[in-house]
Order: C-alpha cells, then sequence, then structure tokens
C-alpha cells in the first residue's frame, strides 16, 4: 500500500518514520496540505493521510476516489474537516487516531490557564527588560474557585481530574454524564449555570453544527464579569467577534486560545516575515489579557508517537481488510 502523507510537519516526521519502518507500508511525505488543488499528488496511492487543516470536503474526496484512493487516515482526533457522507458515497474509508495523549491537551488547557491568569506571559517579558514591578500581575487561587468544563471526554476528564486537584469546584456540562468524574466530586449542571457561576470556562466538546459557536454574545452576557476562557478543542466554538466584544468591554476577564476558527491558512506557519491580514486575531493579539499558542496542544513526545503507531497500525488493517475499531 502507498500513502500519501500530506501536511507533514518537521516535529512527527521522525515519528512517522519510525512507525512505518517496517510495515510493508509505504510513505511519501509532503508538507503541503490536502486541498482541491493538491489532491492531483495522490495519484498512484492507495492511501492519504492528513492533519486538522487539510481540506477533505466533498470535492477533495470525489477527487481521490476517481485516482483510486481508498483509505484517508486521520492524524488526530476531531474529524470536523472531513465530508464523511461523500466518503462514503465514494466507498473511502476513513480512520482517525481517537485518543493519543488526553494528557498533552488537558497540561496544555491547564498551562493556558495558569499562565493568563497569573500573567507569565507578561512577567516572562518583564524580567528580561529588567523590569521587576508587580504592577497589573495579581491573579486569583484556583483552589477553591469554580471551573466550568464544557465537554468531559477523553480530554476534558483529565481536565476535570487536574482542577480537582487543584482543589477547584468543578462544574461540567455534556449530554452524557460520566459516573465516574460525579464519584470523584465533579457536579453536572446545566449549561447557563455553567455560564454563570464559572470563574474560568475550559471547551472539550468537539465542533458540529450544535455546538458551532457556542460562545457568542449570548453565552459571554451570562458570564460572571471577569470570567476566563480557555479554548484547546476547535477554533469553530468560539465565535471571535463576540469575544472582541467581551474582551473591549472588560465582561470577559481573559482568554486563551490554542485553536481559532481561521487557523486553517495560517497555524503550522512560519509567517514571521509577513503582513498577515486577519484583522480579528490580530486584534486578538494586542489584549494584554489574551494568550494564543498555534494548535500545539497536542504536541507531546508520547502523542505525536502514538499518533504515528496508530496511523500504521489502521493502515495496516485497512490493508488486509481487516475491521478497524478507529473506522469512522
Ligand atoms: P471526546 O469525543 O472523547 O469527548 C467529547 C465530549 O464532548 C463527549 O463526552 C461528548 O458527549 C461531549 N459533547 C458533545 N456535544 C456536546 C455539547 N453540545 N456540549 C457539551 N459536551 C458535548 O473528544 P476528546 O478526545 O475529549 O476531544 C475533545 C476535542 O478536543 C476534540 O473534538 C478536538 O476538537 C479537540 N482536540 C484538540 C487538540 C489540540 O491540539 N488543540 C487535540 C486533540 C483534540
Amino acid at each position: 500500500m502507498k500513502v500519501l502523507i500530506y501536511s507533514t510537519r518537521k516535529d512527527e516526521r521522525a515519528f512517522l518514520a519510525d512507525a512505518f519502518k517496517g510495515s510493508g507500508l509505504l510513505a511519501q511525505f509532503e508538507d503541503i496540505h490536502l486541498n482541491a488543488r493538491t489532491a492531483a499528488l495522490a495519484e498512484g496511492c492507495d492511501a492519504v493521510s492528513v492533519f486538522v487543516n487539510d481540506q477533505v470536503d466533498a470535492q477533495v474526496i470525489e477527487t481521490l476516489g476517481g485516482l483510486g484512493v481508498r483509505f484517508i487516515a486521520l492524524r488526530c482526533a476531531g474529524y470536523n474537516n472531513v465530508d464523511l457522507d461523500a466518503a462514503k458515497r465514494c466507498s473511502i474509508a476513513v480512520v482517525r487516531v481517537p485518543a493519543y495523549s488526553p494528557y498533552a491537551v488537558a497540561e496544555h488547557a491547564v498551562a493556558l490557564l495558569l499562565g493568563l491568569n497569573r500573567h507569565i506571559h507578561k512577567a516572562y517579558n518583564r524580567v528580561r527588560e529588567g523590569n521587576f514591578s508587580l504592577d497589573g500581575l495579581v491573579g486569583f487561587d484556583l483552589h477553591g474557585k469554580s471551573v466550568g468544563v464544557i465537554g468531559t471526554g477523553t480530554i476534558g476528564q483529565v481536565f476535570c481530574s487536574i482542577m480537582r486537584g487543584f482543589g477547584s469546584k468543578v462544574l461540567a456540562f455534556d449530554p452524557y454524564p460520566n459516573q465516574k468524574l460525579i464519584d470523584a466530586g465533579v457536579s453536572y449542571v446545566e449549561l447557563d449555570e455553567i455560564y454563570r457561576r464559572s470563574d474560568v470556562i475550559s471547551l472539550h466538546c468537539p465542533l458540529t453544527p450544535q455546538t458551532h459557536h457556542l460562545v457568542d454574545d449570548a453565552a459571554i452576557a451570562k458570564m460572571k464579569p471577569g470570567a476566563l476562557l480557555i479554548n484547546t478543542s476547535r477554533g469553530g466554538l468560539v465565535d471571535t467577534q463576540s469575544v472582541i466584544k467581551g474582551l473591549k468591554s472588560g465582561h470577559l476577564g481573559g482568554l486563551a486560545l490554542d485553536v481559532y476558527e481561521e487557523e486553517a491558512d495560517l497555524f503550522f506557519e512560519d509567517l514571521s516575515d509577513q503582513v498577515i491580514a486577519d484583522d480579528d486575531l490580530m486584534r486578538l493579539t494586542t489584549f494584554p489579557n489574551v494568550i494564543i499558542t498555534g494548535h500545539q496542544a497536542f504536541l507531546t513526545r508520547e502523542a505525536l508517537q502514538n499518533i504515528a503507531q496508530t496511523t500504521v497500525s489502521n493502515l495496516t488493517l485497512l490493508a488486509q481488510a481487516q475491521p478497524c475499531d478507529n473506522q469512522l
């Protein structure tokens, strides 16, 4: 089986090369994204492998199907960028890596929260300039505060456990409450109550038509004044215009993002010598109480190794026409 690996990043290449070694699968690495223009590169391949910002819509899938591609292997958990109906129509099997390291993402969400609350981003720069003033660096104890968690699946539940370890009260919303978390002291409440009571809100639900712009003007208006919002899930969960308004009015106390709704053409690229045309993202970077990382929550050695190994084992099962639990 020949596999074209789109969007190969420098950081994952060695892990992927290692996993493919001895697998009997032939891997071709490309750093370009999959889209309508680049799909033709898959000619002669049985499978393609893609990541979060590849465009896997109906048009691209039909092109891949026409070229004889039979399998799409996602190197991520979320599949909101894939038209599964189109894949079914074209008889292309889609597999993903459902859980490579929930700790990586949950721990990054905690890192963002701690950085934002204790102003580490400002302190880091100040100290480097010999400015040891503490003005504007006051945070709050997380111990005893209410932390709202929206989505308590694989990642959300690890986040809940960490926050319980901090001594925070953890409020959660998920259509499928997790009994283990309830036994560990997490309280499931309605979404409105999360907004009303939480000092910190962290998003860990998938992006679906129902959750698109879950955090909009109305949701922010319901939040406690000064609440901190953390999003390590998917950018489309948050209406960027609404958070900008919330930050400008001061009602939203701070924002930390690892994902952004218009990230597809920006994240994972070095654009430091270019003018970035996205005014909303640039506006966000001007707030002193906003921290943005470029979709790096998953980026630990353990996660990269698991992603590479699971991708190869998914493809091996498909090549052998065996059932694969990770098929969508
Ligand atoms: P998961 O499927 O294990 O859990 C998602 C949970 O959200 C489930 O319990 C589900 O019931 C719940 N949910 C669904 N709809 C909801 C709603 N409307 N409101 C509240 N909860 C809802 O997924 P996961 O592995 O925990 O990942 C969560 C998300 O994190 C993924 O969808 C992905 O988008 C994102 N993610 C981001 C990164 C990153 O690097 N930033 C890495 C991996 C995953």
